[in-house]
C-alpha cells in the first residue's frame, strides 16, 4: 500500500528505484562480526548451509521482481540492461559459484560476495571488448542481492551501489556522500539532517535528488521496496499506486525536457533583457563538479571548498601539494576567474591533526578564519600557494580568494596584514591584476559592518546557508528547526540588501554562493536585491542561466523592494510564487 513520508526538500528533482538503507557497521553495534575482508554481517543471521541457501533463494527472487519493475519504469535502452542484469542473476555459473561457498561455511551474504567477486574477476580478464563490460553488470547484481541479504555497511559499499537505488539513512557524513554515483543513485531520503548541511550541498552538486528530515519511520522501510524521492516536494513515497506512479513518470520526463531545452542555450552568457550580465559560475565541492563545469557552461568557479584537500589525512597538505592541487583545478576553468575559499573546517567539518577542542556548539565555536588566525602557518601556507598560482597564470585570468566566517571587522584587517608579507602579493594583486581578495558574508555582524572592510577588498560573496542559520538562530544540521532557518526570510534578505549596498558604496561586486542562489525561481529577487554574480551547484548552471534572461530589471526592483517591507518568509514566497 501506498505510503507517503514527508520532509524537506533539499535536491531538486525525482527519483524512482528501489530503496536500500545504509547503516555503517559502527552504528550496527556490539553483535557486529567482522570477517576480516571488510565485509561486516550479523552472527545472528548465519544458519545451516539449507538455511542460508534458502535466504539465498529468497533475496534472489526478490532482486528478479526489482529488476523486472525497473525494466517497467524505464526508458527502452535501460530495460534492455535490467534484462542482462536478471539473465545474469540467474546464470548457473553465479549460482554455483554461490552454492559451494555456502557448503564450504559461508553464509549467504559473504558467498554471494565471494561469488560475484569471482566472476567479475573473471570477466574483467576476458580480452573480448563485450564480455569485459559485463563485469560491471556481474558487480551491479552481485550488489543487488547482498544489500537484500545483509544490507549496506560500509561507505566502500555506497561506491559499488547496483543502478535505480533510493539510499536512505538517519544522515550522510559529507565523506560518505562523495562516495555517490549519480549514475547508480537516483534518490536520497535522511531521516534526519537539513537542506543546508553539507550533504544536501553535495547532493545537489552531484544532480541526485535528496529528501531531508523525512523521519526515523524511514528506516523501518524493507531493503529493494519501490520508492520515489520527490526532491520538489520534499517527500518520499513507497509503494506508490499506479496513477501517482504515472504522474512522476511524467514529472521526472518534463523536468529531464526543461533541464535539456536550458543545456541547449547553457553556453550563452545570462543577459538580462535590459543588458544586464550576470555571471553565473559553479560551487565546486569534490572532483566530479570539475568534469562537468565545461558543459554546464559556468563561467568559472564562484566557489571552491578546500576542506576536502584537508581531511581524511594525517598533517595538512604541503604548499607544493596545494599548488598543484589548485592549478589542476584551475586548469577545468577556461581561464575564467576561480574563487577558492580559505579552508573553513570547524562547524561539521572537523579535521583531527589539529586536535581541536572539543566545543558544545562547533558552529559558534573556532570555525573558518577564527581557526586560521589561530594556526597562522595554515594560513599563509594555503595563501602562498594561491599568490604562486596568481603568478603563473595567464593576465586574463583571475585568483580570487575568499576569506570564511568574519564576524568582525579586525579580523579581515589581521588577515590582510598577514597576506601583506607574503612574497607577490602586492605584485599579484595591484599590478598583474590576477589576484583578488574577498570576504564570505556569511555571519550577520559581517553584512551590518560590511561597509567598513567593503573598501579595503575586492569583492563580496554572500553565503546564505550560514547567514540564515546565524541570522535565525537554527542550526543548519538540525532537522527539527530546519524549516526556521530559510534564506528567504525578510531579516536575511534585510542584510543581503546591507551588504549590496555596502558592495555598490565600494565599487565592488556582490555575488552568492549560499544554496537559494541554484533555485532558479528566486532570480528577479536576487537581481533586485542588487546582487551582481552567482555561484550554484552545476546541474542547476543552465536553468539559473535560463532565469536570469527572463529577469526585467525595473521589475524585480519593486519585487524586492516589496519583499524588504515584508514581516513573514511566506509573504516572500508566495510573491514569488505570483510572478
Ligand atoms: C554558505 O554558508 O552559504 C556557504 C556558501 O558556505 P558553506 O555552505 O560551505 O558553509
Ligand atoms: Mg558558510
Amino acid at each position: 500500500m501506498q505510503q507517503i513520508f514527508h520532509g524537506l526538500s533539499a535536491a531538486p528533482g525525482v527519483g524512482l528505484g528501489n530503496v536500500y538503507k545504509y547503516a555503517p557497521a559502527a552504528q550496527v553495534g556490539e553483535s557486529v562480526g567482522e570477517r576480516g575482508d571488510g565485509y561486516v554481517a550479523h552472527p545472528a543471521q548465519f544458519g545451516t548451509p539449507v538455511e542460508e541457501w534458502e535466504r539465498f533463494l529468497a533475496a534472489r527472487l526478490l532482486v528478479d521482481e526489482e529488476l523486472a519493475r525497473l525494466a517497467q519504469i524505464g526508458q527502452a535502452a535501460t530495460a534492455d540492461i535490467f534484462l542482462v542484469h536478471r539473465e545474469i542473476l540467474h546464470d548457473s555459473t553465479l549460482t554455483d559459484a554461490v552454492r559451494a561457498a555456502i557448503d564450504a561455511g559461508s553464509d549467504a551474504t559473504r558467498a554471494t560476495h565471494l561469488a560475484t567477486g569471482q566472476l567479475v574477476q573473471l570477466f574483467r580478464g576476458l580480452s573480448d571488448q563485450y564480455f569485459a563490460s559485463r563485469a560491471t553488470d556481474v558487480r551491479d547484481v552481485g550488489q543487488r542481492l547482498v544489500n537484500r541479504l545483509g544490507g549496506i555497511t560500509s561507505a566502500r559499499q555506497l561506491d559499488t551501489l547496483p543502478t535505480g537505488t533510493i539510499l536512505l539513512a538517519e544522515d550522510l557524513t559529507p565523506f560518505d556522500t562523495t562516495h555517490l554515483d549519480q549514475a547508480h543513485v537516483v534518490g536520497i531520503a535522511l531521516a534526519a539532517s537539513t537542506p543546508t548541511a553539507h550533504t544536501a550541498i553535495l547532493a545537489r552538486s552531484l544532480g541526485i535528488p535528496l529528501v531531508c528530515g523525512a523521519g526515523s519511520e524511514i528506516l523501518q522501510l524493507q531493503n529493494g521496496m519501490f520508492g520515489i524521492v520527490d526532491g520538489i516536494r520534499g517527500r518520499m513515497l513507497v509503494d506508490p499506486d499506479e496513477e501517482t506512479l504515472e504522474q512522476y513518470r511524467l514529472t521526472r520526463a518534463r523536468l529531464q525536457r526543461f533541464q535539456a531545452e536550458a543545456l541547449s542555450q547553457s553556453h550563452e552568457p545570462a543577459l538580462t533583457p535590459d543588458g544586464v550580465r550576470i555571471p553565473v559560475r559553479v560551487n565546486v565541492n569534490s572532483r566530479e563538479d570539475l568534469l562537468h563545469i565545461d558543459s554546464n557552461g559556468a563561467e568559472g568557479i564562484g566557489l571552491l571548498r578546500t576542506e576536502n584537500l584537508f581531511q581524511h589525512r594525517a598533517s595538512p597538505p604541503s604548499i607544493e601539494e596545494q599548488l598543484a592541487a589548485y592549478r589542476d583545478v584551475h586548469s577545468y576553468t577556461n581561464n575564467h576567474s576561480l574563487t577558492v575559499r580559505l579552508l573553513d573546517i570547524g562547524g561539521d567539518k572537523p579535521v583531527p591533526y589539529l586536535q581541536q577542542q572539543a566545543e558544545a556548539n562547533p558552529f559558534l565555536g573556532v570555525r573558518g578564519i577564527r581557526l586560521l588566525l589561530r594556526h597562522p602557518q595554515m594560513l599563509t601556507d594555503q595563501f602562498r600557494a594561491l599568490v604562486q598560482l596568481a603568478h603563473d597564470v595567464s593576465p586574463v585570468s583571475r585568483i580570487r580568494v575568499l576569506i570564511p566566517m568574519i564576524s568582525k571587522v579586525n579580523e579581515v584587517q589581521q588577515t590582510l596584514a598577514l597576506f601583506e608579507k607574503i612574497p607577490g602579493y602586492r605584485h599579484c594583486r595591484q599590478e598583474l591584476g590576477t589576484l583578488e581578495i574577498g570576504v564570505l558574508v556569511e555571519v550577520p555582524s559581517a553584512a551590518l559592518l560590511a561597509r567598513h572592510f567593503a573598501p579595503q577588498v575586492d569583492f563580496l560573496s554572500i553565503g546564505t546557508n550560514d547567514l540564515a542559520q546565524y541570522t535565525l538562530a537554527a542550526d543548519r544540521v538540525n532537522s527539527t528547526v530546519a524549516t526556521l532557518a530559510t534564506p528567504l526570510d525578510p531579516s536575511v534578505l534585510r542584510l543581503i540588501a546591507l551588504t549590496c549596498e555596502a558592495g555598490r558604496a565600494a565599487g565592488i561586486p556582490v555575488a552568492i554562493c549560499g544554496e537559494v542562489a541554484g533555485d532558479p525561481s528566486v532570480q528577479p529577487l536576487l537581481l533586485g536585491l542588487g546582487l551582481n554574480e552567482v555561484s550554484v551547484a552545476g546541474p542547476a548552471v543552465p536553468l539559473v542561466k535560463s532565469a536570469i534572461r527572463r529577469v526585467d530589471m525595473a521589475a524585480a526592483e519593486a519585487l524586492a523592494a516589496t519583499a524588504l517591507q515584508c514581516s513573514r518568509a511566506q509573504e516572500i514566497h508566495q510573491l514569488l510564487h505570483d510572478l
